[in-house]
C-alpha cells in the first residue's frame, strides 16, 4: 500500500474514532455525569468566570482556567479548533476593585489593567491558551442596563433607593442549581447598604450611585452594575444563550452561578447554560486557599523560586477537578519529577521523526470520561514506558507522536528537552554543565577514555547524565 493510501487510512480511523469518542461530563444542574452533546457541533460555547483583577491571582484562582484549559483543548481536538468558542471575562468593575482604586487614589483602570496583564502573564507561564473571547465588564455596561429594564418591565426587578434588586419571589425555579429550597433562602444573608430591600435573598442587579465611586447613567437611575449581572450580559452579547457549558470554582454555584441563571432565565425565557461545572477548591493544610483567610501562594512567587510553569500546571492537574486538592511542596516536587521522565523521553528520542499526531484512544477516553486527568496522566506514563522501549525506527516514530500528541491535550511536553532540564539549573551551572560536557566530546574525539569517564562520573556527582548520540551529547537531570 502507498504511503498515502495508509495516511488516508490512519485519517479515515481517526474521525471515526472521533465521532465514537463519547465525552461525559459531571452537570452540577441535573447531579449527573451525563454524555455531553453540543446544541450545534460546528459552534460549541463555554464561558468560564475569570478573575476579579484587583490583586495577583493566586494557584487557586488559577485552578480553574487550567482545568478549563484541558476541556478547551479537548472540545477543539474533539469538534474542530474553529468550532469551539471559549469567552473567559474580566470582573473589572467591583467594591474590592473600587477598595483598591481608591486607597491607592487611582481611576479603577489603573488597578484592573495592570492586574489582567500580570494574570496574563501568570497563564502564559502555566501554559493556558489564549480564550477565543475576552470580555471586560466594563464594555457590557449597555448591555447590563437592557437586561435589568427587561427584568423590571417583567415585574421581576424592582428599584429602590439603594439600587435596583431582582425580586426572588418572581422566579419560582430559583435554588435549582444549589438545591437550596426558597425557606432554606429566607434567612438571607444582610448586606450592609441594602435595607431598604423587600426580602433578604434579594440580590443587587444595580447599585445606586455613591461618592468615589464610578457610575454609568441609566434609566433607573445613575449606578453601577451588581456582580451577577456582568456574567450574565456577557454571555448573552458575546455568545447568545443558552451556552453549552458554564464553568468555574465550586464556591460560584451559591450565590453567583444561581443569580446568573435566575436573572438570565427570567429576562429570556430560556436557559442560560446547558451543563455547568465545578471544580473543587485548591488547599493548604485542608483549609481553602483564600485571600481572606491569607494562606495564599502565588504562581509569580513559585515561579521566582525557579518552578517551572508547567510543574505547577502538572500539579494543578494531579487530582481529578472536581476533587480538593492539597496544595504542598511534595506536589510540586513530584510534577517536576514526572515531567523530567516525560522530557528524559522526548530527549531520548529527539532525532526521530514522529510518525502521528494522534493520542491513543485510551488516554482519549480516560480525558473524556470528565476530565480525569489522574487516568489521563497515568495513560501518558504507559506512554512515556512504550517510547524509552521501542527500539524499532517505527515503533519510535509511532511512540514518540503518540506521546507529544497525548501531552499536548494536556498542555505539556510541548519545550524543547534540553531548555526543560537547563532551566532547573542556575544559567552559570547550566553553562558549566554545557563545558564540561563539551570537554568530554574532545576526550572522546581523542580516544582519551579515561578523560571522558571522569568526566562523565563528575557529571554523575551533580545529577546530571551524559546521553551520547550519534548527532552528539546531550544531558539531563537524573531521576
Ligand atoms: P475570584 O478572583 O476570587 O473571583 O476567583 C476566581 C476563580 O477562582 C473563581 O472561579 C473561584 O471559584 C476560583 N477559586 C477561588 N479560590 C479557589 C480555591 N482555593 N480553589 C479553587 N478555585 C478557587
Ligand atoms: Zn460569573
Amino acid at each position: 500500500m502507498s504511503n498515502t493510501a495508509e495516511r488516508r487510512l490512519d485519517y479515515v480511523a481517526i474521525r471515526r474514532y472521533e465521532a465514537r469518542m463519547e465525552l461525559r461530563l459531571t452537570n452540577t444542574l441535573t447531579r449527573r455525569k451525563e454524555p455531553f452533546v453540543p446544541a450545534d457541533p460546528k459552534r460549541v460555547t463555554m464561558y468560564v468566570c475569570g478573575p476579579t483583577v484587583y490583586a495577583h491571582a493566586h494557584i487557586g484562582n488559577a485552578r480553574p482556567p487550567v482545568v478549563f484549559d484541558v476541556l478547551f483543548r479537548l472540545l477543539r481536538h474533539k469538534y474542530g479548533a474553529d468550532a469551539v468558542i471559549y469567552a473567559r471575562n474580566y470582573t473589572d468593575i467591583e467594591d474590592k476593585i473600587i477598595a483598591a482604586a481608591n486607597v491607592a487614589g487611582v481611576p479603577i483602570e489603573a488597578i484592573t489593567r495592570k492586574f489582567e496583564a500580570i494574570y496574563e502573564e501568570d497563564m502564559g507561564a502555566l501554559g493556558v491558551l489564549e480564550p477565543t473571547l475576552k470580555p471586560r465588564a466594563t464594555e457590557h455596561v449597555a448591555d447590563m442596563i437592557a437586561i435589568i429594564e427587561a427584568l423590571i418591565a417583567k415585574g421581576a426587578a424592582y428599584r429602590v433607593a439603594s439600587g435596583v434588586y431582582f425580586s426572588v419571589a418572581a422566579d419560582a425555579d430559583y435554588g435549582k442549581l444549589s438545591g437550596r429550597a426558597q425557606d432554606e433562602l429566607q434567612a438571607g444573608a444582610r448586606v450592609d447598604g441594602e435595607d431598604d430591600k423587600r426580602h433578604p435573598s434579594d440580590f443587587a442587579l444595580w447599585k445606586a450611585a455613591q461618592p468615589n465611586e464610578p457610575a454609568w447613567d441609566a434609566p433607573f437611575g445613575r449606578g453601577r452594575p451588581g456582580w451577577h449581572i456582568e456574567c450574565s450580559a456577557m454571555i448573552e452579547k458575546e455568545m447568545g444563550s443558552p451556552i453549552d457549558i458554564h464553568g468555574g470554582g465550586i464556591d460560584l454555584i451559591f450565590p453567583h452561578h444561581e443569580n446568573e441563571i435566575a436573572q438570565s432565565e427570567t429576562a429570556h425565557g430560556h436557559g442560560l447554560a446547558r451543563v455547568w461545572m465545578h471544580n473543587g477548591f485548591l488547599t493548604m493544610d485542608r483549609e481553602k486557599m483564600s485571600k481572606s483567610i491569607g494562606n495564599i501562594i502565588t504562581p509569580r512567587e513559585l515561579l521566582d523560586q525557579g518552578w517551572q510553569g508547567e510543574a505547577i500546571r502538572w500539579a494543578l492537574l494531579s487530582a481529578h477537578y472536581r476533587a480538593p486538592l492539597d496544595w504542598s511542596e511534595d506536589l510540586l516536587k513530584q510534577a517536576q519529577a514526572s515531567l523530567d521522565r516525560l522530557y528524559g523521553a522526548a530527549l531520548r528520542l529527539k532525532d526521530v521523526e514522529a510518525s502521528t499526531a494522534e493520542p491513543p484512544a485510551a488516554f482519549l477516553d480516560a480525558l473524556a470520561d470528565d476530565l480525569n486527568t489522574p487516568a489521563a496522566v497515568a495513560e501518558l506514563s504507559a506512554l512515556v514506558t512504550a517510547a524509552n522501549n521501542a527500539k524499532k525506527p517505527a515503533e519510535q516514530a509511532k511512540a514518540k507522536g503518540e506521546l507529544l500528541a497525548a501531552a499536548r491535550l494536556l498542555g505539556v511536553l510541548q519545550n524543547d528537552p534540553q531548555a526543560w532540564f537547563r532551566a532547573s539549573f542556575s544559567p552559570q551551572v547550566a553553562a558549566a554543565i554545557d563545558a564540561l560536557v563539551d570537554e568530554r566530546v574532545a576526550a572522546r574525539a581523542a580516544k582519551n577514555w579515561a578523560e571522558a569517564d571522569r568526566i562523565r562520573d563528575a557529571l554523575a556527582e551533580k545529577g546530571v547524565e551524559v546521553m551520547d548520540g550519534p548527532r552528539g551529547s546531550t544531558w539531563r537531570r537524573k531521576g
